[in-house]
């Protein structure tokens, strides 16, 4: 399919997420730091579990310098309910030593003034940050206009066909990027996630009850992965 095609697929897709799920931002933004955090215990777990992980761990810490001098094993405790606790542990670490050796001080705040592409690259710069963390970060904490590719969006948005099959994460986000106005981005991640947990789940989509279905190249092509 041509480009300017998928901008108007994209569009149609972005109204009908809008008025199925209406997932918007939170007015309520952490500091970037903490963002970080947050992102780090959400990988590979549900979103009850890495929220009540976040929960535990500033109750504990309620400082990022509390949290930076902790020894390793109690925040592992403290993170327990996320799963993957003693990697994330280790992660939030390193990850804040490594910023207290860089920058001299426990704050990402100077990423605000950051170009986008800066900021993504600083961010990824950290031990075990990659793009999406980078950029999900950058939209929750400071709203940035960018379109985070998770494993739902990745999945959702190739079989819809706004990005080809064999697009990796990366790649995803560029074209993603590309075709979905700056206004839009952000509440297009988090609809296509919400698609993803609540619809088109990797094995046994509901496309009955979907509400792109209609817009769905896998569906148009009666395709049941
Ligand atoms: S129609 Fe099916 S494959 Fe397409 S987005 Fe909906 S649930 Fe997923």
């Amino acid at each position: 399919m041509k480009r300017m095609d998928r901008k108007r697929k994209a569009r149609e897709i972005d109204k009908r997420l809008v008025k199925a799920f209406g997932m918007r931002l939170p007015q309520e933004r952490r500091d970037v730091i903490h963002e970080l955090v947050h992102a780090v215990l959400s990988q590979n777990t549900s979103r009850r579990n890495y929220n009540l992980a976040y929960a535990r761990l500033i109750e504990e810490f309620p400082t990022v310098e509390q949290l930076a001098a902790a020894p390793v094993g109690r925040i592992e405790r403290a993170i327990k309910p996320g799963g993957l606790s003693r990697q994330k542990s280790a992660a939030i670490k390193e990850i804040l030593s490594r910023i207290a050796d860089e920058r001299g001080d426990l704050s990402l705040e100077f990423v605000r003034d950051l170009k986008v592409t800066e900021a993504r690259e600083w961010l990824t710069s950290l031990p075990g940050v990659g793009p999406k963390t980078a950029s999900v970060v950058l939209m929750f904490a400071d709203g940035r206009k960018v379109l985070p590719v998770d494993t739902h969006v990745l999945r959702t948005s190739k079989r819809i066909g706004l990005i080809d099959s064999r697009a990796t994460a990366e790649k995803a986000q560029e074209i993603l990027e590309e075709i979905v106005p700056p206004a839009i981005r952000p509440r297009m991640h988090l609809n296509l996630v919400e698609l993803g947990r609540e619809v088109c789940h990797a094995r046994n989509p509901a496309h009955e009850i979907c509400p792109v279905n209609m817009l769905c190249d896998y569906f148009a092509l009666g395709k049941n992965l």
